[in-house]
């Protein structure tokens, strides 16, 4: 075991300090179901952010999507949800537990002393019965068979199911791909450890659509792209992993299949954070065949028809945010002071708040100064303004919450117009000119 286990302690920080809430909690919550709060949700937002960044702005070849929860239930015949979106499920006709069969050595049973469902001689497990992980609706007034749809169980049929409605209006040509970041809804059987499995989470996917016998080598340039972004967001490197689907992981129509894992600490240990998937032509040729419409691409250059491959890249913005969370937890000892601290080491461009202000006192014109800083970093950044307690509490809520950069006015401050910066990590604090002071930060937290 590489890490520590510090889920507990960011479940409570998370919530203190209004990052994550369970959903509910005044009805005694939601089963696997989390509120995002004021810091939390920006968190998430800045994740979210650096994703679409790197894979639509910043390129000419993937282009963006934002495809309704809601779709025809035809296509999740087609995609294969319906038959096969399936776990095995066992009942204990004792405890009247519910557990996944094929994960019983994972789960324990309620009775005590604690062991796996099935071990105890009270224990009355039934036959394995295969559970649909889809929600199901229904749409408009009548609740009968022919009005049920879906709660969409990943976001990728939203793009297959406009791949020429994006290629043909926006002049795309092979290879090119379509990403969109969006809800996605599964009724996981065994959920847990705070958001990393939910029943409701945000995915964020790209699908890639290539010539078929180009799809091997664009699968490998994503692999290492996708392994890229993780590091880039801070994610530490002995912490991440790939880990490659063996021939019984495999989907049948997959060709290939790695997963970026990251180290989660304590028992969780290396868990899947995005997928990567070689998918063949397998879902355009399934849509073709369910909806009788062709999704077929047309090379003018080659004067060819065919029906691409996919290469999918998938993530959990929600599982992202956990491991940054995760990654970012550290507790020190302080110098001088008996209480250590605790710190959120984020990325700089991914923490909530990027800079608080605090008047070193509550006179002199402190607090006038610092609010003037305030409305003018505000323009450029998410900024906090914090005038009470002392300014070593003030520096450790910050620090507990990951802002990079801690900015106080004192008594030099009024009279030459000079502040001090205190970096998040080093501790070391700077002098700098109030008129500098935007330029400053802006160089500082450059992504
Ligand atoms: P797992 O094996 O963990 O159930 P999966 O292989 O079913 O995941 P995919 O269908 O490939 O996952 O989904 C892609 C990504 O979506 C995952 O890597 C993960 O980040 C995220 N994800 C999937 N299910 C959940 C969930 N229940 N809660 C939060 N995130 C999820």
């Amino acid at each position: 075991m590489s890490h520590p286990d510090v889920m507990d302690k960011l479940v409570s920080l998370c919530k203190r300090r209004g990052f994550i809430f369970q959903s509910s909690e005044i009805y005694g919550g939601t089963g696997s179901v989390w509120d995002y709060g004021p810091l939390g949700v920006e968190l998430k937002k800045n994740i979210k952010d650096r994703w679409w960044h790197a894979m639509v702005r910043s390129r000419d070849d993937i282009e963006g999507l934002d495809a309704a929860i809601l779709m025809h239930p035809r296509t999740w015949e087609a995609s294969g949800h319906v038959a096969g979106f399936v776990d095995p499920l066992v009942d204990c006709k004792t405890c009247k537990g519910r557990f996944r069969a094929d994960k019983l050595e994972d789960a324990r049973c309620p009775q005590k002393p604690s062991k796996q469902p099935g071990q105890h001689d009270a224990c009355q497990l039934t036959e394995a019965r295969q559970f649909n992980l889809m929600f199901k609706t229904h749409m408009g007034a009548l609740e009968e068979s022919a009005s049920i749809v879906y709660l969409r169980p990943e976001t990728a049929q939203g793009i297959f199911v406009n791949f020429l409605n994006v290629q043909q209006s926006m002049r795309q040509k092979v290879p090119f791909g379509i990403a969109q970041i969006g809800k996605a809804f599964r009724n996981e059987i065994t959920p847990g450890n705070f958001i990393f499995r939910t029943r409701e989470f945000e995915q964020m996917e790209m699908q890639f659509f290539v010539e078929p016998g180009t799809d091997m080598e664009w699968f490998e340039t994503w692999k290492a792209l996708r392994m890229q972004w993780h590091l880039d967001l801070g994610l530490s490197p002995d912490r991440l992993r790939f880990h490659q689907h063996t021939a019984g992981e495999l989907a049948h129509y997959a060709r290939a299949a790695f997963d970026v894992t990251f180290d989660f600490g304590g028992t969780l240990g290396y868990q899947e954070i995005e997928g990567v998937h070689n998918r063949s032509d397998f879902d355009l040729t399934q849509h073709q065949q369910y909806s009788s419409k062709k999704l077929e691409y047309f090379d003018q250059v080659n004067n060819k028809r065919y029906v691409p491959y996919v290469i999918e890249t998938s993530v959990g913005a929600d599982r992202v945010t956990l491991a940054a969370l995760v990654n970012a937890y550290r507790e020190e000892a302080v110098e001088g002071e008996a209480e250590g601290r605790v710190v959120l080491g984020l990325h700089p461009s991914i923490a909530p708040i990027k800079a608080a202000i605090f008047p070193l006192t509550k006179k002199d014109g402190q607090p006038e100064m610092a609010k003037t800083l305030l409305d003018d970093l505000r323009g450029a950044f998410t900024v906090d303004y914090d005038e009470t307690g002392s300014i070593g509490k003030r520096y450790r809520r910050q620090d507990e919450v990951g802002t990079p950069y801690c900015i106080t006015v004192d008594g030099q401050s009024t009279g030459d117009h000079t502040v001090t910066v205190r970096d998040r990590d080093s501790l070391a604090q700077e002098r700098v000119d109030a008129s500098q002071l935007r330029a400053y930060l802006a160089a500082k937290l450059l992504p």
